[in-house]
């Protein structure tokens, strides 16, 4: 079954800072939306054999893997509490995108993270899970000793960066085109931007060997 986020999780008590600070041994990790940046978007209740991964996905998130760095799925599935499909279908999708990392890539990821809730009538997120809200990314931290400001959050629109820059991570967009609102904050400027996965991995590994992690890199996003 998904792991599903909770309103009633450690992350909706008052008083959490917003930014984890993290303990020196922490590891890094790579979290990765799924509909646009990790799959192609899927149309609701999608079956399991609809599942198609971006291309360079899976060779990305394995030369990641091979470095020690922990992938987390993160996923806003409104359609969970809308009704539009069952939480025993959506983890077949799970087990299937799951079972293709493993068979493919020799990927096996740390945490399938899920927000099951609906947004406001304006979109905007009425938990603290659903991107741009960025519960999901701090309770999967707290779970697995994630050093959020080590880490990086690869989405396909700015809602996504803003989960993470929230967060404290690094926000690398992944410009496929999907994002067509364009709303712009210092909150929803990504560090770092690209057009394919090809490019995700070399632009994650040398942010990470700089050590010093630079404020903005020169694939910044431009106005
Ligand atoms: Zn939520």
């Amino acid at each position: 079954m998904p792991r599903i986020a909770s309103t009633h999780d450690t992350i909706a008590r008052p008083g959490i800072p917003t930014v984890a600070r993290s303990p020196v041994a922490a590891r890094a990790a790579v979290f990765i939306d799924q509909d646009g940046a990790l799959l192609d978007p899927l149309p609701p209740n999608a079956e399991p054999t609809q599942l198609r991964f971006r291309p360079g996905a899976c060779e990305s998130l394995a030369a990641l893997a091979a470095t020690g760095l922990a992938l987390i799925v993160v996923t806003n599935q409104s359609g969970l509490s809308l009704g539009r499909f069952t939480r025993w279908e959506f983890s077949q999708l799970q087990a299937a995108l799951e079972r293709h990392l493993s068979q493919t890539a020799g990927v096996t990821l740390t945490d399938f993270v899920v927000c099951p809730h609906t947004p406001t009538p304006e979109g905007q997120p009425a938990c603290l899970c659903r991107t741009p809200a960025p519960g999901m990314l701090i309770r999967a931290a707290r779970a697995h000793h994630i050093d959020l400001a080590a880490s990086w959050m690869v989405g396909d629109t700015l809602d996504d960066i803003e989960a993470g820059r929230r967060a404290g991570c690094r926000a690398l967009l992944l410009d496929t085109g999907r994002e067509t609102e364009w709303r712009r904050s210092p909150l929803r400027t990504p560090h770092s931007r690209c057009a394919g996965w090809d490019a995700v991995t070399p632009l994650i590994l040398a942010d990470r060997h700089s050590q010093c992690l630079p404020g903005e890199s020169t694939a910044a996003l431009a106005d």
